[in-house]
């Protein structure tokens, strides 16, 4: 039985978030005799507040309608990412949250679309048509940082004291169940005059940003994008670019009996990494940013040598750069070639190789309007935001790289990203929703 019920203007107005008001039909699977009544507005409240049915094809399947819930399903499917490793595994890649996210799509009875990015790997898109004039990306990365050293179960997804807890709760399936849950709203809810809202699911945000990058190829007809991260809901339009290398020295191998046969790679790379520590100690002073801070570099992997008794003929380092957008990636690698060729220590050659293609740095130079109106958003439900920059990289810079406007949003801190014991506020989550939601249905602001 279906029953067609008005729009609860309080949730319009942002003053409370947890009634869900289907509009249309098709989508409702709640009958009025089941439900009590909400006391602020007397419409009906769904009896199970985490599931409605969703009728496709006559098959009704049902579909999460609470952003913990949500977030919940999400953290317990692996989407890690090996970041570069040799590593395998079922927890590895993002293949199984692509194939939740397409049978999600596909039950919702929406549009969507997968996009090849690599083997194996692929975005996945998702329409809602709304009846107003703009149109918004919700951009949010299907993959997570690894699990080793943590001291929760990673996909427990453990509710507790007001969070939720596991691998990507808060960096960024927390953002993802925000966006899924607004999303999922809109296309039950189809509040008129509202935006169109594409949500873009997009893979290997951790490592090389490969995702991001086949996605802004192509042209979706998109007004403005908001990209998921953990901002504590607030305005994120800035942020430092993010570069890698590998260095790696050569030496001699011989049986660690009689080493002065060989060239030990190892004491090389000890050397090199001496002079890296005292570059890494001035680089704040040789280029600093009024906004953004001073640009940093730090030597995060060392690997050399395969067994005590031999000498090493070779030792690998694997560096990470936070470069500011008066700087390019080739000028930041050609600074530290040179510091490292001029000093005398370094008496023996090197090779320096990228790791991937860079993260540029974010500008708000497109992100006006959106800022604008994503403000009056977060004002609308909580009654103030914040306008900044982070130190860390997003897919955002590469999108705006390619003209999109675009800002980042998320619930969640940034601290409680990639920790051993990853969690994220169930309050924020909420708050995100509504935030997103209230972005694509405010009429007023446009
Ligand atoms: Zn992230």
């Amino acid at each position: 039985m279906n029953l067609r019920k008005t729009v609860c203007e309080e949730l319009l107005k942002g003053i409370k978030s947890s009634c869900a008001i289907p509009s249309q039909p098709e989508f409702d699977g709640v009958t009025k005799e089941d439900s009590p009544e909400c006391p602020s507005c007397l419409c009906a409240i769904p009896s199970q507040p985490e599931f409605d049915d969703v009728l496709v094809w006559g098959f009704a399947y049902p579909i999460s309608m609470n952003p913990t819930q949500l977030l919940q399903d999400l953290v317990r499917i692996p989407s890690v990412n090996p970041m570069g490793r040799a590593v395998s595994g079922s927890i590895y890649f993002e293949g199984r949250m692509t194939e939740y996210l397409e049978n999600y799509f596909r039950n919702l009875g929406v549009r969507y679309q997968r996009q090849p990015v690599t083997l194996g790997r692929d975005n996945i898109l998702a329409w809602y048509q709304g009846s107003g004039s703009c149109t918004y990306m919700f951009e949010v990365h299907q993959d997570t940082v690894p699990i080793e050293g943590m001291t929760i179960d990673p996909f427990g997804a453990e509710l507790r004291d007001g969070k939720v807890w596991g691998r990507g709760a808060c960096d960024i399936k927390g953002g993802m169940a925000a966006m899924l849950h607004a999303f999922t709203r809109l296309v039950k809810e189809n509040p008129k005059g509202a935006a169109s809202v594409i949500l873009a699911c997009t893979v290997d945000e951790e490592c090389t940003f490969l995702g991001v990058q086949e996605l802004a190829k192509q042209n979706w007809g998109v007004d403005y994008t908001i990209v998921a991260e953990p901002t504590e809901c607030n305005i994120v339009d800035s942020h430092k670019g993010v570069a890698g290398w590998s260095i790696r020295t050569e030496g001699r191998a011989c049986h660690a009996s009689n080493p002065s046969l060989g060239v030990n790679a190892v004491y090389r790379m000890a050397k090199l990494v001496s002079v890296l520590e005292e570059y890494a100690a001035i680089l704040p002073q040789r280029s600093t940013d009024p906004r953004l801070g001073s640009a940093t570099i730090s030597v995060g992997e060392i690997h050399g040598g395969v067994s005590p008794n031999t000498v090493p003929d070779q030792c690998v380092i694997q560096i990470d750069r936070r470069f500011l957008p008066h700087e390019t990636c080739n000028q930041v690698q050609q600074d530290l070639e040179n510091f490292l060729k001029n000093d005398p220590r370094i008496d023996f050659p090197f090779i320096c190789d990228p790791i991937g293609k860079a993260c540029p740095p974010f500008e708000p130079r497109h992100s006006k309007e959106i800022t604008r109106r994503l403000g009056i958003a977060i004002d609308s439900v909580r009654g103030s935001h914040q306008v900044g920059s982070v130190p860390y990289g997003t897919d955002a810079s590469t999108l705006s790289q390619a003209g999109w406007p675009v800002v980042v949003f998320g619930p969640g801190d940034i601290a409680q990203a990639h920790t051993k014991d990853e969690w994220v506020e169930t309050s924020q989550l909420d708050l995100a929703a509504e935030i997103l939601y209230q972005l694509a249905t405010r009429q007023g602001d446009r």
